[in-house]
């Protein structure tokens, strides 16, 4: 914030408690306060302050209001996360920035929906490292999936049909993918052969254990949910649902 809203913040204040402040409380209150990015939460926590509180304000309040801004913002983030594929080599960059946008209320949509995805497309960096399989996989996800036992809509991963929520492995049905081809005129990679199915060694692979049922509150295809330490958000197992956490 700059010093003129900073000014704008103790003129809120004032109109709440007949404060009187001069160029040294701005001063002051700039150096506690001005790295907070946004006048508009800040604002808000002086007001959400007054309406809760009858202690008079202090710089402390305004900071701890505006992290309780964010956090709300970010209570639905575990479902937003990036489209991107989390192995993908820059997706804690493209993380990082969609978390900074829902905090800052940039991405209001995606801050209220429940199990929105990021509208953003992918980087070129990220549509390069998947190539053919990934232009596939966000062609077929473009249009709705005619498979009338799935029928996920545009942007969302179709489903094991019978499997709760669980998505299919390649993200599609075929059947979508074909449409997906009809409706942008075939722009799209053909159909992958079908891949030969990899050498089952029983021994040395056990195969992987089904999914635990769907918790309905962390992020479906990663099981994982955000976590707030600090100033620092971190992607952890979900603990309702995560294999990892469910044995
Ligand atoms: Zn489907
Ligand atoms: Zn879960």
């Amino acid at each position: 914030m700059k010093k003129s809203e900073v000014s704008l913040l103790l003129a809120t204040a004032a109109a709440y408690d007949r404060r009187t402040s001069g160029d040294a409380d701005v001063k002051s209150w700039h150096a506690a306060i001005g790295d907070l990015d946004s006048f508009d939460d800040a604002n808000q926590a002086v007001i959400d302050h007054y309406a809760f509180s009858t202690e008079w304000l202090k710089p402390a309040h305004v900071r701890a209001g505006v992290r309780r801004i964010r956090a709300a913002r970010l209570a639905n983030v575990d479902r937003a996360l990036p489209a991107a594929d989390p192995d993908a080599r820059d997706y804690t960059q493209a993380l990082r920035e969609q978390i900074k946008a829902v905090a800052d209320g940039r991405q209001v949509r995606l801050a209220l929906a429940s199990g929105g995805r990021a509208a953003t497309g992918p980087t070129a960096e990220y549509a390069a490292a998947r190539g053919a399989d990934y232009a596939r996989r966000r062609a077929a996800l473009s249009v709705a999936c005619p498979v009338a036992a799935c029928a996920q809509p545009q942007g969302r991963a179709c489903r094991v049909i019978g499997g709760g929520r669980r998505p299919v492995p390649e993200g599609y049905h075929q059947p979508r993918l074909e449409a997906a081809r009809a409706a942008l005129n075939a722009d799209v990679p053909a159909p992958a052969e079908e891949p030969a199915q990899p050498p089952v060694d029983t021994a040395a692979a056990p195969a992987a254990p089904a999914l635990p049922p769907y918790c309905g509150r962390c992020h479906a295809e990663t099981r994982t949910r955000m976590r707030l330490a600090g100033e620092e958000l971190h992607r952890v197992p979900c603990p309702a649902c995560h294999p990892q956490t469910i044995s």
